[in-house]
Parts: structure tokens; C-alpha cells; sequence
């Protein structure tokens, strides 16, 4: 038994165990046990590199099992703050400006799987019972902030979780928690986090109800919801009446693709949920032909319409919301980035992990389709993607970059870069 007095003991500083832990996903590693041979310090300049990022003064790297005894001190709600900090400075840099809609930031929400497993994992799980096996499941909200250039940041995330403050018996049924209760505790911690700020919610039929109408209106939400027959009928059937009624609400549009979309709108339906409240909102149809091929397309909102606004609401608040699937969770499940991936054996480390992926994956996407990059890239006739070829081949670039060069002490200047305004290509 050696005496633990004479082992070296080796004091990290939280700031450089934070950026080892965004470097898991920033370098879209795939699991932790890979930053012990990516990021190893020998023969390479990630120390170096590190430490200046950091702007600490470490002599060895930490093992991958440091960083998840770290993250099981701290908990998650640091990064979450992080993160949130983030958004704000992206907002106050007014980079974002171009994708608002009507002068709202347009936040997508939407829930997406976030671990799946075969036996009970935690007292939380989301338990569903199949014909033949049984899967727990952890879920996660997301609230994300739709910017310019295809952004999908995230703003907000709220866990889909059983819980003794969320749970909801009746009878011996335990009624399991889901989107829409967890949009009940998102939402307000969204307009905390950023009070001042003009939103408007943009959601799948999911959340055409009067609950969604309720918090969008306690917490001074505008919104554009997808409208389908099945979700309110009488609501539908109104709307297809009055749509007879008022053709002169019509605007054609061909788009350069090739597509011909014909948008129609109405105003002031009205709603009678089953608490009795009444709801009056207004509401869009667009019919999409391409290739003599038609599919059509419905929205309410509460926005004001009218054929100046219909087909930008139909575009940044309807449309652009399936950025949320697919650069928001399929990119984050099938890249390194790994979302569905078991980062931790700890429930409550699992969720500070889900932060600092979130975290990494905004420092992507500005890299990705910001014009530094762009920048570079016009200098030898192209662009970003011309140049790398693929994401992959950019987060393969960036490791290299990180492992092999000692970057310019430019690169780590914090004052300077406080001056950089980044720009998104909006064309
Ligand atoms: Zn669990």
C-alpha cells in the first residue's frame, strides 16, 4: 500500500477541466475514454493549446475519469448557465438579428430521446411497456433558438422525467411525465433567463392546445403552431368554411426551386377549450406544389397576418422549425457529437454532459457557418464545405489543428476577440 502522502497530488482549475470536458464534444471524440488518447499531452500541443485556451498553467492533462468526478461536484446547473450566457452574448452581438420574425427571436420546441435502455437505469425513467420488452427512456425538451444560416441554438432544455414533483397519481396509474407537462416548467425558465426579450414559440401540432396558448400568454409568447385536422375539428372545420369566404385573403408565390405555393389565411377563429376559456387566434394554409405533386400545410397563430407577413411568418415561424430534427437532434445523434451515447454511470453527471454538448455544439455551428471560416476559405476560392468536404472532415481538421499546432497567441486573445462581431451568411 503506497502512503498516500508521498503520491503527487495534481490541483486542476475548474476552467481548464470545463473546456477538457467541451473538448469531448468539440473535437466530436464519441466517448470519454477517447480524450485520454486524442487529446493525449505527449508529443502533441494540446496542453499548450489548453492552457492558453483556459488561460491556466496545468503540467499534465487530466484522465477522462477526472472530468466525470468534476462534473459530479458541480452538478449540472453551471453549464446550463453557461450556456444561457452564451446565447446572450450571440443576442446582444446582434448576430442573430436576421432571422427574427417580425422583430421576435423564433424559438422551436420540440422533445427528442436522449438515453434508451434495456433494464430500470434510475428511479426517473420513463417507463413503456412493449408486447415483448419494456425500454426506459430518458427525454429532454429543447427550447431552441432558431438564428440565421440554418442556427439551431440551444436556449433552453427541460428533462422529461418521473419525479415526486411531477408525478401525478391517479387511481394506482402513476401518469408518467411528458413534452407538454415539461413545457409547463420550460417556460417559465425561459422568460427567466431572458426577460426582456420579444419570442414567439414555434411547435408541431403537439402543441396546438390550450395549454401551450395559456403559457404563451403567461409568459408573453407570441406563437405559429402547426394546425391539423385531428387537433381541434371544430376549430378546422371553421377554418376550412371561412377560407371559402374570404378569397381576397390569398397570395401566390413561385419560389426560384421551382416551387409553387399557394398561401390563404383567415383571422379571429375561436377556440373553447375544456376549462371553458376561449381562445381567438388566426390561421394560414399553404398548399406546396412541386412536380404536379400538392401538399398542404396549416399554422395558427397569433401574429398578425395579411399578404405583406404570410409567407414570412409560414417560413421563419412554420417551416424552419424542422431545423429543430434535423440540424438540431439528428446531428447531435449521429456524429461524434454522440448524444444518445452513456457519457456517465450518474444521472445527475448525465445532464451536466448534455449541457456541455449543447455548449460545443453552438461553438460548432458558429465556426461552421460563420464568416471566419468563410473568410479562409474565400481566400482560396471556395467554401467552407468546398474546402473540408464534409463536417466530419472539419472536426478531423480542428483535432489536428488543436494536437499538432501551437496556435498563434492571437487565437486566445480574449480582448480582441471581444471586438470580432461574427456574421452568418443570410443569403
Ligand atoms: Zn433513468
Amino acid at each position: 500500500m503506497p502512503d498516500s502522502r508521498f503520491l503527487p497530488l495534481v490541483v486542476y482549475d475548474k476552467r481548464f477541466l470545463i473546456w477538457w470536458g467541451i473538448s469531448l464534444y468539440l473535437f466530436q471524440l464519441g466517448s470519454r475514454r477517447q480524450l485520454d488518447f486524442d487529446l493525449d499531452a505527449r508529443g502533441t500541443q494540446v496542453l499548450n493549446n489548453l492552457n492558453r485556451l483556459a488561460q491556466t498553467e496545468q503540467e499534465t492533462r487530466p484522465v477522462h475519469d477526472t472530468l466525470d468526478h468534476f462534473l459530479g461536484h458541480t452538478g449540472a446547473a453551471p453549464y446550463a448557465e453557461l450556456r444561457t450566457r452564451m446565447l446572450r452574448r450571440l443576442i446582444r452581438m446582434r448576430s442573430l438579428d436576421a432571422a427574427r420574425l417580425q422583430g421576435r427571436f423564433v424559438v422551436a420546441l420540440d422533445a427528442t430521446g436522449h438515453l434508451a435502455f434495456r433494464r430500470p437505469h434510475c428511479p426517473h425513467c420513463l417507463v413503456y411497456h412493449h408486447a415483448t420488452h419494456t425500454t426506459y427512456l430518458h427525454q429532454v425538451l429543447e427550447a431552441k433558438l432558431l438564428g440565421p444560416a440554418g442556427l439551431t441554438l440551444s436556449m433552453a432544455s427541460e428533462f422529461i422525467e418521473n419525479s415526486d414533483s411531477n408525478a401525478d397519481f391517479s387511481g394506482e396509474a402513476r401518469k408518467q411525465d411528458c413534452e407538454l407537462k415539461a413545457l409547463s416548467r420550460l417556460l417559465p425558465q425561459l422568460r427567466g433567463d431572458f426577460p426582456q426579450l420579444r419570442l414567439c414559440l414555434s411547435g408541431d401540432s403537439l402543441y396546438a392546445c390550450a395549454r401551450t396558448l395559456q403559457l404563451a400568454k403567461d409568459h408573453d409568447c407570441n406563437y405559429v403552431l402547426t394546425f391539423k385536422p385531428g387537433h381541434m375539428p371544430a376549430v378546422w372545420k371553421d377554418f376550412q368554411a371561412l377560407l371559402n369566404l374570404c378569397p381576397e385573403n390569398s397570395l401566390a408565390r413561385s419560389t426560384p426551386e421551382g416551387v409553387h405555393q399557394v398561401y390563404r389565411w383567415v383571422h379571429g377563429l375561436s377556440y373553447r377549450d375544456d376549462q371553458g376559456r376561449t381562445w381567438h387566434f388566426n390561421a394560414i394554409e399553404c398548399k406546396e406544389t412541386v412536380d404536379s405533386e400538392t401538399t398542404t400545410f396549416a399554422w395558427i397563430t397569433d401574429l398578425k397576418v395579411d399578404a405583406r407577413t404570410v409567407e414570412e411568418i409560414a417560413t421563419k415561424g412554420g417551416r424552419h422549425r424542422w431545423h429543430i430534427e434535423n440540424q438540431g437532434f439528428n446531428r447531435q445523434k449521429n456524429s461524434g457529437l454522440n448524444l444518445e451515447h452513456v457519457f456517465s454511470t450518474d444521472p445527475e453527471r448525465l445532464k451536466a454532459y448534455y449541457y456541455l454538448l449543447q455548449i460545443a455544439h453552438i461553438i460548432l455551428q458558429i465556426l461552421e457557418v460563420g464568416s471566419l471560416l468563410r473568410d479562409v476559405a474565400a481566400e482560396f476560392g471556395r467554401t467552407p464545405m468546398q474546402l473540408f468536404g464534409s463536417l466530419k472532415n472539419l472536426a478531423r481538421r480542428l483535432l489536428e489543428a488543436f494536437r499538432y499546432i501551437a496556435l498563434s497567441d492571437e487565437a486566445f486573445d480574449y480582448v480582441r476577440a471581444g471586438s470580432i462581431q461574427i456574421r452568418f451568411n443570410t443569403s
